[in-house]
């Protein structure tokens, strides 16, 4: 199986990432993804990321335990100035 990498464009969430959505284009959300669907995508060996407005510096989006013991989506801390999967705007259907 050929692996995948998607661009997370926006983000719907409330305390926890929630919802990605993903596309070519940083304003348009082609798929939306509920986060279970993509841990398994990641499990499976795809890669999601997001990009910085300012650098176009990558960082890869990684499953996360919160704090309550949910599971949830953050960037990898090591990578992130300004493309921190949670500062991305709320996604609309996609269209
Ligand atoms: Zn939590």
């Amino acid at each position: 199986m050929t692996h995948q990498s998607y661009r997370i464009v926006c983000v719907n969430r409330d305390h926890h990432v929630e919802e990605v959505g993903t596309g070519a284009e940083p304003s348009h959300c082609e798929r939306l993804w509920k986060a279970t669907e993509v841990f398994a995508e990641i499990i499976d060996g795809n890669q999601f990321y997001t990009v910085s407005p300012s650098t176009g510096g990558t960082a890869a989006v990684e499953p996360f335990r919160c704090s309550c013991g949910a599971m949830t989506l953050r960037s990898d801390p090591n990578e992130v100035s300004d493309n921190n999967v949670v500062d991305l705007p709320p996604c609309t259907k996609p269209s």
